[in-house]
């Protein structure tokens, strides 16, 4: 079982920022940047070839929802998308990276302490 398997089936922790039937959104643990996120489907998939339509559209819809997000709580000036395939993907279950972009050069913060500033009341609601 991957690693991002083992996280939905709650095997072991993560941070979450959103959770549904479909997918859910955590922290990556070695961020690139501060709100560094990954998005997953709770269906294993391999990469951009095997995920089908509708899953890739609940994860383009709760990418949305992650940008505003990070955008409303972080002090960021833009965002990146990244998914990789091939020998590129390190974690062997589709992910999409939401990465935030800063100007000024950042201290990497503790995950948790990120978490903290993320945390939605409503995270269910998108
Ligand atoms: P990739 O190279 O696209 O496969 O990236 C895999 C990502 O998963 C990396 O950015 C890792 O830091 C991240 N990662 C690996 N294990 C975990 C974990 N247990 N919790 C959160 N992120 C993880």
């Amino acid at each position: 079982m991957d690693i991002f398997c083992k996280i939905i089936s709650g095997e072991i922790p993560a941070y979450k920022l959103y959770e549904d039937d479909i997918v859910l959104a955590f922290l990556d643990i070695n961020p690139q940047t501060n709100g560094h996120t990954l998005i997953i489907p709770k269906k294993h998939f391999l990469d951009i070839d095997d995920i089908d339509n509708e899953t890739l559209k609940k994860i383009t819809e709760t990418a949305r929802y992650i940008k505003k997000l990070i955008s409303s709580k972080l002090d960021c000036d833009g965002i990146t998308f990244v998914q990789n395939n091939g020998e590129c993907e390190e974690v062997k279950h589709y992910h999409l990276h939401v990465i935030p972009h800063y100007k000024e050069k950042q201290e990497l913060l503790d995950v948790i302490d990120v978490y903290n500033k993320l945390k939605d009341e409503n995270l269910k609601e998108k």
